[in-house]
């Protein structure tokens, strides 16, 4: 065993199911462990990669730790040992990875990894290149079963070697076992209080216009709450607000969340691949639906002529208000991810707004009185004069909506959209969803 010291960063995914265990449970506990022997050199990181990707338990997360230990070996045997112990690893689709970076691989490594972790957050990467690149690169890694744990873990590595990402933090507060199963017992209107306390500079703990809160899960998982905001000071402050059952431990993150960073600029709808997620330019083709369910839904053309059907699906609540307000002919962007050919649509920006007109049957030419349709496509006649036309009248009509953003409510937020109370010096008013 040697004494001198080393820096490792160590990335993990693929911990957890739907029954139970949560990966950043497992950060936070080997965060603990690990500080007995080990120094933690930074915040750890929590990443959302590919929102579409179908394996993901909850919300594709990966995490990694910086450590800097005298002895290597002993930290890889315990965070394997944790983790074979702890993983879910009777669910067929648990299967973890686990990777460990030295600090002498750290300047050979870091760009390769920092592109395979911003790939990972747009795009999907299948097991055996995540398997090539840690052998190419030398890595130590572990993967248990068919180790599909490794594209996250790899990633949440690139994301610790390279700053130069936009951020936000988390503060999760985690529960004590004995009760992972039971109902969680948090004071709703301390959140709220927590919420008017910090923000904006905290966001989605709560939400109000659909008298919410949005911060504690309802899943079987060890995360008793988490508090999302711009920094590790302003989700600490908040979360001293919060009245709750015993906290076992908690752990404040930095991750790419709220920073849009799945997002791909496209110029044409030919460009959309299925399961990657886009910002997209074009004009509405036709009034928006709602369809059994509530799901709102309406044709965008953008200017090669190709069509693409863009939701507001049921859970983003009064955002639908918004998209039923467009009419054909209105100019937009929208911010989504693209499965079974819809954009399932995050946020909208409302660049320009077609006229509106409420339409009547005209008036008669020789006695001023509404003429009666003639029937379908065939116009209209004044059953008095017998005067005919096939002219509506038509009236401009004020349009109630304003160009500018605007974005699903705090109850159906995606982990990595960026809130727009976190646009800056944009050319259109943002109207932030609260
Ligand atoms: P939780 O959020 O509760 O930790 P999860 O939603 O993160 O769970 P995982 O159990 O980590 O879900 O499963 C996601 C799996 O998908 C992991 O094995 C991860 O490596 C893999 N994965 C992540 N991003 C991609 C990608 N871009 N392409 C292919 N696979 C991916």
């Amino acid at each position: 065993m040697s004494s001198e010291k080393t820096k490792i960063v160590i990335g993990i995914d693929d911990t957890d199911s739907r029954e139970g265990m949560c990966t950043t449970y497992l950060c936070a506990l080997l965060r603990d462990e690990l500080s007995s022997f080990a120094k933690i050199i930074s915040d750890p990181i929590l990443v959302r990669l590919n929102p579409t990707i179908p394996y993901k338990t909850r919300g594709n997360a990966s995490v990694a730790l910086f450590i800097e230990c005298g002895d290597k070996e002993k930290v890889i045997r315990h965070v394997t040992e944790k983790i074979a112990s702890m993983a879910c690893l009777d669910n067929e689709n648990t299967n973890p990875g686990v990777v460990f970076v030295d600090e002498g691989q750290f300047d050979a490594v870091k760009s390769e990894l920092s592109s395979f972790f911003r790939r990972a957050v747009k795009d999907v990467i299948m097991i055996d290149e995540a398997k090539e690149l840690a052998s190419e690169l030398d890595l130590e890694f572990h993967a248990f079963k068919n180790g599909r744990g490794l594209i996250g873990a790899l990633s949440a590595c690139g994301a610790m070697l390279d700053p130069e990402w936009d951020h936000t933090y988390e503060y999760l507060a985690y529960r004590e076992k004995e009760v992972w199963d039971t109902r969680r017992k948090v004071d709703e209107s301390s959140l709220f209080e927590a919420d008017r306390q910090t923000y904006p500079d905290t966001w989605d703990t709560v939400d109000l216009a659909n008298n919410m809160v949005v911060c504690v899960p309802h899943s079987g998982d060890p995360v008793l709450y988490g508090i999302r905001g711009k920094d590790a000071s302003s989700v600490e402050k908040a979360a001293s607000f919060v009245v709750s059952e015993p906290v076992e431990r908690v752990c404040v993150y930095r991750t790419n969340q709220g920073t849009d960073m799945h997002l791909i600029s496209v110029s044409s709808i030919s460009e959309i691949e299925e399961m990657h997620s886009y910002i997209l330019e074009g004009e509405v083709l036709s009034e928006p639906i709602t369809i059994r369910g509530g799901h709102t839904i309406f044709p965008l053309k953008d200017a090669a002529g190709d069509v693409i059907d863009c939701a507001a699906f049921e859970p983003t609540k009064n955002f639908r208000e918004i998209i039923r307000k467009l009419i054909p002919g209105d100019k937009v962007v929208v911010y989504g991810s693209v499965t079974e050919n819809t954009v399932n649509v995050e946020k909208i920006k409302i660049t320009g707004l077609a006229k509106a007109y409420d339409i009547r049957n005209p008036p008669c030419p020789s006695c001023g009185k509404r003429m009666k349709s003639a029937g379908s496509g065939q116009g209209y006649r004044c059953k008095k004069c017998g005067t005919s036309s096939v002219i509506p009248e038509r009236t401009a009509i004020e349009r109630d909506i304003l160009p500018g953003f605007y974005e699903v409510p705090p109850c159906a937020r995606r982990h990595l959209a960026k809130q727009l109370l976190r646009f800056e010096n944009e050319d259109l008013p943002v109207f932030p969803g609260r």
